[in-house]
């Protein structure tokens, strides 16, 4: 008998998993998926770390958290540097003096921040309708027609007038040449990659891979006080109210017979007619020698069944779904949904470890 079987070895899974058996409990972890990591797999090859399922960034405010991970494994120092691509320029990301600078050749904030309000003046938004309006009021026409409008309406599958305005809170722009784009103090990549990472906190725990739990539920229910469940929530009840929806995106991933092919690991691309929203190149999240490199473009999509759930949408229809679903899960106190597929949530990888962490200490409590 398992005092916890836990159902995905993802960063969820393993970190809970990690913390009962340092405890003493005994525990088990499946996966359905023939590797662990979850979304965070990476796999190498020619000795490049590809992350499969979309590039992952660690960062962090938070010390423990940051302590915690990188004590599974040494962490480079990988700064976020994004660029973005429109009809042959390249713009620096987040928008700060160097995208300032590029687009109207100010050098000055004083400048940046006069040509700023003078767009926003221009594009007159009296009530905010839409996606568009609230962009144009927070940035101008020239940010958001460059380096807005296109990705947004690619992502989204929707022009940005048709897109609700609470999608963006805030534009951040910062008046300074700082091209970090996480503000968070410590940030970095697993110099080995996260399925390594993922392995040492599994080290010593049973796992058991290429197993769903729903095709052995009874067996499986029999061997555990309790199950942490860290797939998605609609699935496990046989979508009874409805599916949740999500975004997803498509990678096509290209091995080249050449050293270095953008120069940065991450490219967006703003325009509409490019049909990809971003080029990314594996090697220079965690630069090691290889005479090739791998290059992933990323096609934003429609989630349909059996596609990999990414980025919820968290409009009133799917939360109230997924308020149904979590009514019925408070029935079984044998069973607890978590991490960003039982909790229909995006969370941040220190978010995730953070949520782990605290449902561990409230159970053991
Ligand atoms: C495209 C993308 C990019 C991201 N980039 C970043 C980033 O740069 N920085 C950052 O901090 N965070 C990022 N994140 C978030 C990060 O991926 C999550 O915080 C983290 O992966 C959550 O871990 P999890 O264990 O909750 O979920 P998952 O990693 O999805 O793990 C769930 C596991 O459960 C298994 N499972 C599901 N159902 C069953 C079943 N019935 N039986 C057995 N096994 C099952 C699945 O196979 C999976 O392995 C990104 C997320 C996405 C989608």
């Amino acid at each position: 008998m398992y005092d916890y079987l836990i159902v995905g070895a993802g960063l969820f899974g393993a970190t809970f998993a990690n913390l009962a058996t340092k405890t003493g409990y005994k525990v088990l972890v499946i996966d359905k998926k023939p590797v662990i990591a979850g979304a965070i797999y990476t796999e190498r090859k020619d000795n490049i770390d590809i992350h499969v399922y979309g590039p992952h960034i660690f960062h962090t405010d938070d010390k423990e958290i940051w302590d915690y991970f990188s004590s599974f494994g040494e962490m480079n120092n990988f700064i976020n540097a994004p660029l973005a691509f429109f009809k042959g320029k390249l713009y620096h990301m987040p928008f700060n003096m160097n995208t300032f600078n590029a687009l109207w050749g100010v050098t000055t904030p004083l400048e940046a921040k006069k040509k700023i309000d003078q767009q926003v003046k221009a594009a007159d938004i009296k009530e905010v309708k839409n996606l568009e309006d609230q962009a144009l009021s927070l940035v101008g026409s020239d940010v958001f027609n460059t380096l807005i409008k296109g990705y947004t309406e690619k992502q989204w599958g929707r022009a940005c007038k048709d897109l609700p305005s609470s999608i963006i809170k805030r534009l951040p722009l910062r008046f300074t040449y700082n091209n970090n784009y996480f503000n968070d103090r410590y940030q970095g990549i697993p110099v080995d990659g996260y399925t390594a990472i993922i392995e040492k906190m599994l080290e010593g725990i049973e796992v058991k891979l290429n197993i769903d739990f729903l095709d052995n539920k009874d067996e499986l229910e029999k061997q555990a006080n309790k199950i942490i469940y860290t797939g998605e929530i609609d699935r496990f009840y046989d979508y009874c109210f409805g599916h949740l929806s999500y975004r997803t995106l498509r990678f096509e991933t290209d091995r080249l017979e050449e050293e270095n092919h953008q120069g940065n690991a991450v490219i967006n691309y703003t325009e509409r007619e490019v049909p990809y929203t971003r080029v990314i190149e594996h090697k220079f999240f965690n630069y090691r020698e290889s005479p090739v490199t791998y290059v992933t473009r990323e096609y934003p999509k429609e989630f349909k069944p059996g596609d990999d759930p990414f980025y919820p949408i968290n409009n009133k229809e799917n939360l109230d779904l997924y308020a149904k679903y979590q009514e019925k899960a408070l029935a079984d106190k044998k069973l607890i949904f978590a991490g960003r597929l039982g909790q229909y949530k995006y969370f941040d990888m220190d978010d995730t470890i953070k949520a782990a962490k605290d449902l561990f200490a409230k159970l053991k409590a």
